[in-house]
């Protein structure tokens, strides 16, 4: 059998769906990822560029206090100069630097010798008249101009950065500076400026001098130590402002923005981390899923009904050629939508195949069920019939029938002239019986007639009207032949079966025989008396 090697068999609606679904799947990953990419990149050049802005904003913002506060001093120098015998004056001018805004966390006058000669606030005081050789004073003697210092240890042991402009006298010789100093690890106006709460995510800012100490860290612990091993501090004073993407000294991946202050070359970094600036994209994914989800619902019952209605045609066409064999298979695919070009095609090659399948197969069972001496219906047919009549439970009538002395036609006109009267007889009995008759040749000259709906009367009307037809017809050279014929009727008494109605009828056709050839016998209840005209 063909059908040996069975096993799992995906139909084409299967197919569809897996490779729609397939497909779906791989295009929702594919735009799943691609918008997280974006998203994720998008997320990240604005927190570059958001930190940046901040940076260069707070770098200016620093610039400014810088400039305005060196301003101060300087107006401050030029008063110091002209008083700087009078000490209280001194002290007076000290004071007003010191209060008038909040620029310093302490001011002071230092001589060209180094000798403190005016300091703010008044528990300094006590350091007047003290050399005073601190670096930034150090540095602040050698160069002569307005300078604002690295971060150093102040004699009142304050991590400080100290501003300050030169007193020159009026004929310009040099007499000493004057100060002011912000103290790193305290409160101080770079502190309010720079310390203001970022935002809350995880961002920060710190500023470094030129030389890589932090001036400003949110963890105050750090101020004042040198930071090492940054790249981007390391190469900040060269970079004025921009991003970066970078490794804290802490392993923490971080987005920075950065800018440099162009008074003092400090640099300002503001960063976030990378982690906190993607969280949300976990949230934004699954609201992208989330309300693509009805939609995918939709396309997929789409998909599905799409898949179910491509399928259909093909699936239904598929179960006609398996049963081409049965009966209605014709019905069953002119019932087929084939509403696509290859279903078509198909359903037309199928109803032709059919069509030439059913036209060969009737041929052969029209031909199987021939006689092919006189035309006439064979054994087969007969019980074919039989089967028919008694399936629809349709009555009829049988006449068996038989040449009488057929025996010696043969023997004196030879075999062919025999057949020659054989199918002369066939030709009467076509004539005398109506559409829809079954006429048999079931034996060598033995015939039978099956008169469906016909009642015994008719039947036996009938037998007789074809034996005197046969009696009258001459058939050269034999001239005329007589036959014997029995009538029976179906359904008989009780439920007796069509093949004894047969029987019944050669039993009456042999009683004509016996009652002298050339009659009609009828089979029944009453049986009729020998019918024959002479
Ligand atoms: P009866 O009146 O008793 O029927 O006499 P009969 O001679 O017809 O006897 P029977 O029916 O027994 O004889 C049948 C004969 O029919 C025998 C055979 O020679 C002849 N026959 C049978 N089949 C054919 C056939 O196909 N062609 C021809 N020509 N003759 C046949
Ligand atoms: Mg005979
Ligand atoms: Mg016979």
């Amino acid at each position: 059998m063909p059908h040996a090697k069975k096993g799992l068999r995906l139909d084409l609606r299967t197919l569809i769906l897996v490779l729609s679904a397939f497909t779906a799947v791989l295009m929702l990953l594919t735009s799943y990822f691609a918008s997280y990419r974006v998203q994720r990149q998008l997320l990240i050049d604005h927190s570059l560029e958001a930190n940046r802005v901040y940076a260069a904003k707070l770098a200016s913002i620093t610039d400014l206090f810088i400039g305005n506060a060196l301003k101060q001093l300087s107006f401050s120098a030029q008063v110091q100069a002209r008083q700087l015998a009078d000490s209280d004056a001194l002290l007076a001018e000290s004071e007003r630097v010191l209060h008038q805004s909040n620029a310093f966390n302490s001011t002071f006058v230092v001589d060209a010798r180094g000798i403190l000669q005016a300091v703010s606030p008044a528990p300094l005081r006590h350091l007047l008249g003290s050399q005073v050789d601190t670096p930034g004073v150090q540095e602040a003697l050698r160069e002569r101009r307005a300078l604002v210092s690295t971060p150093y240890l102040s004699s009142a042991n304050n991590l400080v950065v100290m501003l300050s402009q030169p007193i020159f006298a009026s004929d310009g010789s040099y007499l000493g500076f004057a100060g002011g100093s912000l103290y790193l690890r305290e409160d101080n106006v770079l502190n309010s400026l720079l310390g203001e709460h970022y935002y809350k995510d995880g961002s920060y800012l710190y500023v470094v001098d030129r030389n890589r100490r932090l001036l400003y860290h949110p963890d105050g612990q750090r101020v004042g130590t040198q930071v090492s091993g940054n790249a981007l501090i390391d190469q900040l004073a060269g970079l004025g402002s921009g991003t970066r993407q970078l490794t804290n000294s802490v392993g923490v991946e971080m987005l920075a923005g950065f800018a440099t202050v162009p008074t003092t070359g400090w640099g300002v970094v503001a960063q976030q981390p990378l982690a906190q600036t993607v969280a949300p994209l976990r949230q934004l994914i699954l609201n992208v899923i989330a309300i693509s989800a009805p939609l995918v619902l939709l396309g997929s019952l789409l998909l599905w009904w799409l898949a179910l209605i491509i399928a259909r045609p093909l699936w239904q066409l598929a179960a006609g050629a398996r049963a081409l064999d049965r009966p209605g298979t014709a019905e069953h695919l002119h019932g087929v939508r084939a509403w696509y070009f290859e279903a078509a095609e198909l359903k037309r090659a199928l109803l032709f195949g059919l069509n030439l399948l059913q036209e060969r197969i009737g041929r052969l069972n029209r031909d199987a069920q021939t006689d092919p001496l006189t035309g006439l219906g064979n054994r087969r047919r007969l019980e074919f019939s039989l089967a028919l009549l008694e399936a629809e439970g349709r009555d009829f009538s049988a006449i068996a029938l038989d040449i009488d002395h057929f025996k010696r036609i043969n023997d004196s006109h030879g075999h062919d002239v025999g057949d020659q009267v054989l199918r002369q007889l066939a030709e009467l009995m076509r004539r005398c019986c109506r559409e829809g008759d079954v006429l048999c040749r079931t034996g060598g000259e033995e015939f039978v007639m099956l008169l469906p709906g016909a009642p015994l009367e008719v039947a036996t009307a009938v037998a007789q009207r074809l034996r005197l037809a046969v009696q009258d017809t001459a058939i050269p050279p034999v001239g005329a032949v007589t036959l014997s014929l029995g009538v029976a009727r179906w359904p008989a008494q009780g439920h007796a079966p069509p093949a004894d109605t047969l029987a019944e009828a050669d039993q009456a056709m042999y009683a004509a025989k016996r009652g002298g050839r050339n009659q009609v016998q009828v089979s029944g209840p009453i049986i009729a008396p020998a019918l024959h005209t002479h």
